[in-house]
């Protein structure tokens, strides 16, 4: 196993300053990086960089469940009357 190298940062080229943490969103895993030197932040999944919108799109709608995502079977009953 070799451990993955920590990105420099991209604005203050400070390398021992990013933290880069693994996360599951939604179901999604997720990579955030933050740079303490700076206060750079990244977001990146597995399709690449996502914009902090994006995310707490999906962070949002971990919780809340979309009307357009609920089976709307209808009532049993057939023909009655
Ligand atoms: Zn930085």
């Amino acid at each position: 196993m070799s451990p993955e190298p920590t990105p420099a940062c991209p604005v203050c080229g400070s390398e021992s300053g990013v933290l880069e943490i693994q996360l599951v969103v939604a179901g999604d895993p997720l990579s955030f990086a933050l740079c303490s030197s700076c206060e750079w932040k990244s977001w990146a999944g597995l399709v690449g960089p996502l914009s902090l919108g994006s995310v707490l799109d999906l962070a949002s709608a971990q919780g809340r469940e979309p009307a357009w995502h609920r089976p709307g079977r209808p009532p049993a009953g057939g023909s009655a009357r």
